[in-house]
């Protein structure tokens, strides 16, 4: 591996780069650093996570002069959470240089962006709608941009952007540098490259995983009113040391953490209505094991941090991508292992997809545990507690007892009994919990370019009815051949659940989004002015 320093950067990257935390190169950087450096065009293959962007960053941030005033880098992404990730890594990079970048994405009000325009961003880095827009507006000008880079090009196309593509490549003068990433390469994006780069230098490494090795993620597609036995049957089948179950609202803590305690579980809830008091209460009771399940809210369980907690369990699926990572990781600490299990119910499945693009992890599907596995789990756990003090010296006073009880009764059946007794009977009481609404899954709207007038929010409660065309997700799964509809984005009916393994997902790139539960980013978070 490489260290930063020997790539004979600009001390101001170098600086930018050892304060982002980065001490040497990942494998793509380390193959693509000096070709960028050099202006050969090149496509880069590796899976997410592996640092690309720093990759074509590094390079582009070290060329760039602080005095240029006009736009000489565009770098193109597929989605708005994808070009806002960039324009962040962008910033962080170009800090201590004082290069000026700025995301561009559909749903940002373009009065905005127009504004943030005007400070003279060196790097802007967008979706290839709301460029093609800028474009028309004259707002963006790309007579002088030297450097492009097209991000995850092979999800790009499979949205659907192959013309805007082409139409903003043709208006960047050809004497330019080209970098294509994608994790994949099939045709279609080796057409791409053959039209758009100069004998591109290829550079690939071998997949290697980076997220949470230690979580083992899953989910198990539930209606809401099956979330409650899923979950008596997941905590049964699992016998967690310790869980922490996460509800999306105070009064699901409430009821769900009550509901446990009556079907007989060792439960507590912690949520932001209880008083400091009671909360260090709960969270005494859960370090020190006199409870093994906590039920908490996002907000209760911020900054928690409890060695040992074997599972988290999503009750209810968070809104936020950053809200997922935070939550499973409460498990999986200190080196040790933990499963992190989300019950999706179908209308959030492409909620579900959206957190899987943004963490960049795919989460597999699990099935609903049988009643079988439940109380086998259960039984499994009782028998480890007699077998733990099987050879325990205080049995003495019970053996004259078993001696009789033997003379008289088969010892399979005595030995049942007494597992029975101690597996406890499963209290059937009436659960009854308040259903909460489904997330809504971000969707695509149909192109609104052409209309000329914005679409309200992007945000929209299910899939039914709604105009826009879901696509594939490219991800490591082979492209089925011929299908035609791939990337469309002019609504159609492909937005159903029904295949378990299309990663579908949705994008608000032309659209807006709701607003009113996440502030916007605005511009100038990313000016570095
Ligand atoms: P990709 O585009 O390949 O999916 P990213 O560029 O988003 O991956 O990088 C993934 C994560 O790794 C980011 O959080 C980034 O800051 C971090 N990262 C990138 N390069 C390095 C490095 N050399 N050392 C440590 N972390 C890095
Ligand atoms: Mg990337």
């Amino acid at each position: 591996m490489k260290l930063f320093s020997e790539f004979g950067l600009d001390s101001k990257v170098v600086r930018a780069i050892t304060e982002m935390g980065f001490e040497e190169s990942t494998p793509i950087q380390e193959k693509t650093i000096p070709l960028a450096l050099e202006g050969k065009d090149l496509i880069g293959q590796a899976q997410t996570g592996t640092g690309k962007t720093a990759a074509f960053g590094i390079p582009l941030i070290n060329r760039i002069e602080v005095t240029e005033e006009r736009i000489v880098a565009l770098i193109m992404c597929p989605t708005r959470e994808l070009a806002i990730q960039v324009a962040e890594e962008i910033g962080k990079l170009g800090r201590f240089k004082g290069i000026r970048s700025l995301p561009i994405y559909g749903g940002q009000d373009i009065v905005k962006q127009i504004r943030a325009l005007k400070k003279k961003p060196q790097i802007i880095i967008g979706t290839p709608g709301r460029l093609l827009d800028h474009i028309n507006r004259k707002t963006i000008k790309l007579d002088h941009v030297n450097t492009v880079v097209l991000d995850e090009a092979d999800e790009m196309l499979d949205m659907g952007f192959m013309d805007d593509i082409q139409s903003i490549l043709q208006l960047v003068p050809s004497e330019r540098h080209t970098m294509l990433f994608s994790a994949t390469m099939p045709e279609n994006i080796k057409r791409l490259a053959k039209q758009f780069l100069n004998e591109p230098e290829h550079v690939s490494v071998i997949p290697k995983q980076v997220s949470a090795p230690l979580i083992a993620q899953s989910y198990i597609e539930v209606h809401e009113k099956q979330k409650f036995e899923a979950l008596s049957r997941l905590l049964d089948m699992e016998s967690p040391e310790l869980a922490i179950v996460f509800g999306r609202t105070k009064r699901r803590v409430d009821e769900l953490s009550e509901a446990l305690q009556k079907r007989g579980y060792s439960a507590e809830g912690l949520h932001g209505d209880l008083s400091q008091n009671q909360r260090d209460n709960v969270m005494r009771k859960f370090r020190d094991g006199s409870i093994d399940v906590l039920v908490a809210t996002d907000v209760a369980a911020r900054g928690l941090d409890v060695s040992g907690v074997t599972h988290v369990i999503n009750f209810d699926l968070p809104q936020d991508p950053e809200s997922y990572v935070h939550r499973i990781g409460r498990t999986g600490r200190a080196g040790r292992e933990g499963a992190a299990w989300t019950f999706v119910t179908p209308r959030e499945i492409d909620h579900l997809h959206f957190i899987e693009r943004v963490t960049r992890h795919r989460i597999p599907r699990k099935p609903l545990p049988s009643m079988a596995e439940a109380i086998e789990g259960k039984q499994r756990v009782t028998a480890e507690r007699v077998l733990e003090i099987v050879n325990d010296e205080g049995l003495v006073e019970f053996k004259g007892i078993a001696i009789q009880l033997l003379e008289q009764y088969d010892s399979v059946q005595l030995l049942a009994a007494a597992l029975k007794l101690l597996t406890g009977d499963k209290k059937e009481v009436e659960i009854e919990l308040t259903p909460e609404d489904p997330l809504r899954a971000k969707k695509r709207r149909p192109d609104v370019r052409s209309s000329g007038r914005k679409m309200p929010g992007s945000y929209v409660r299910d899939g039914q009815g709604q105009g826009g065309g879901g696509y594939r997700r490219s991800g490591d799964r082979p492209y089925s051949s011929g299908s035609g509809d791939r990337g469309r984005r002019d609504g159609g009916s492909r937005g159903g659940y029904g295949g378990r393994d299309d990663r579908g997902y949705r994008d608000g790139d032309r659209g807006g989004r709701k607003t009113d539960d996440r502030k916007p980013k605005s511009n100038s978070e990313f000016v570095n002015i």
